[in-house]
């Protein structure tokens, strides 16, 4: 059974990363070269975004576990 949010201590719940606010993932990588004022150079690995955003790892899980529900709503809602 792979972790859910609801199996992380508080302290875990809390821990901060990076994510894309276009496609959810936590790919982010950061190109240290191309780094001006408005942009600190970090982008989506997944794809290409430069919209990324900071949150808490278990607010992220929640948002990832509603994504797949509505996912498989979308694939038995095709059968
Ligand atoms: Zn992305």
């Amino acid at each position: 059974m792979p972790k859910t949010s609801r199996d992380l201590s508080p302290d875990e719940y809390g821990e901060p990363v990076y994510y894309c606010k276009t496609c959810h993932s936590l790919a982010v990588l950061v190109d240290d070269e191309s780094t001006d004022e408005d942009w600190d150079g970090s982008y989506c690995g997944n794809c290409g975004s430069t919209d990324i955003d900071v949150c808490k790892i278990g607010d992220w899980m929640k948002e990832e576990e509603r994504r797949e529900r509505k996912r498989k709503e979308i694939e038995w809602s095709k059968l």
